[in-house]
């Protein structure tokens, strides 16, 4: 008999003889006597006919559950992007198969995911040198004499976009690298307040063209990190660049840099419109940006890319980064990193 029919046939012979064993329990307690003795008879094989039954369900049930966790389970982190699990086989033959077709087809989604990590991979890479080159040629043109002011504005505007264009692009390419996890960190001890005041430095101009003032506390005695200088640079830049981008004209940036046992904490915090409570975690999702509030805010651009590189970039050194604060005080970003161990 085929395995369904017969689990047809025990829930149905089940179901009976658990409705006659309540009927006849049931007449018992009310007095109601039974001249056959059969009756006696049938209320003990129900007994025992319900204990098997009830034994029998529960491994039943193991059985069924133990294989269906494993496929929640799989489907839990094929949700986190874990494309690389696989469910393990199962007894029963239809969740073996359910697990068969899911594990075809998270091998499936992996596999485009590794062409669609190459292709960005290799576009961006392409995209690179052209973008160099165009660059460097439009500030070459930038420094002719006859050019009109007009021409001027324009190739300045060329060359802001172009600069745009690179920064997706490099951005982009460290999203693949992230995503193959090919990030290589070359750890090293450096003076974490240089890069610090290096990376303030590098946007004076543009703090400076909306009035913004920097307040810079970095403690006395110049800890050093150990960590990769350049990515700790790229973490900074990032923070820094938010910093300038989303602060109100006129105010204020704030960078502090104190140690906490075996670790340095770098603070940078605005005076901007601030980040809701519930998007803490959000901003750190790729492409994620927050609805602007106001219409100057619609004009700040971005791809929402560069706080999750800066947090895989961060964790991939040891440390992290955080946001704390909510809306009406500003931002506040925690990037914290490993401190160099004393020799
Ligand atoms: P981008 O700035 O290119 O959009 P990010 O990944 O750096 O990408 O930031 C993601 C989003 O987080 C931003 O679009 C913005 O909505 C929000 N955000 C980041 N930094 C700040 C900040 N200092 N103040 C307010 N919002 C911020």
């Amino acid at each position: 008999m085929r395995r369904d029919n017969l689990s047809i046939v025990t829930v149905a012979a089940s179901a009976v003889s658990l409705e006659a064993f309540i009927l006849i329990s049931w007449w018992r307690l009310r007095g109601v006597s039974f001249s056959a003795p059969e009756a006696d008879w049938f209320l003990i094989f129900g007994q025992a006919y319900l204990v098997t039954v009830c034994v029998a369900i529960y491994f039943m049930t193991r059985r069924i559950v133990r294989p269906l966790s494993s496929i929640l389970e799989g489907i839990e982190l094929y949700a986190k992007g874990r494309l690389d699990h696989r469910i393990p086989p199962s007894r029963v033959r239809e969740l073996h198969e359910l697990g068969v077709y899911l594990n075809r087809m998270a091998a499936r989604l992996g596999g485009l995911d590794a062409l669609k990590n190459e292709l960005i991979a290799n576009v961006s890479h392409e995209l690179r040198s052209p973008l160099a080159a165009m660059e460097s040629y439009i500030r070459l043109t930038m420094t002719e004499d006859a050019l009109s002011q007009r021409s001027r504005e324009n190739l300045l505007r060329v060359d802001k976009n172009l600069a745009r264009l690179r920064r997706l692009v490099e951005n982009l390419l460290d999203v693949s690298q992230i995503e193959a996890k090919e990030v290589r960190c070359e750890p090293e001890a450096f003076r974490i307040a240089e890069a610090i005041r290096d990376s303030c430095a590098l946007l004076r101009g543009e703090m400076a063209a909306r009035r913004l003032r920097l307040r810079l506390n970095l403690g006395e005695g110049s800890p050093e990190a150990w960590a990769d200088p350049a990515k700790c640079r790229q973490v900074l830049a990032n923070l820094l660049d938010n910093a300038v981008k989303y602060n109100k004209a006129d105010g204020e940036i704030a960078v502090s840099l104190s140690q906490e046992a075996d670790r340095l904490v770098v603070e940078v915090r605005d005076t901007g419109p601030g980040i809701p409570r519930e998007s803490l975690e959000a901003i750190f999702e790729r492409f994620h940006r927050l609805p602007p509030a106001t219409p100057e805010a619609a004009r700040i651009k971005g791809v929402g890319l560069g706080l999750s590189i800066s947090r895989s970039l961060a964790r991939a050194m040891g440390g992290d980064v955080r946001a704390q604060t909510g809306p009406g005080a500003g931002s506040t970003f925690l990037f914290t990193l490993p401190a160099r161990k004393a020799p």
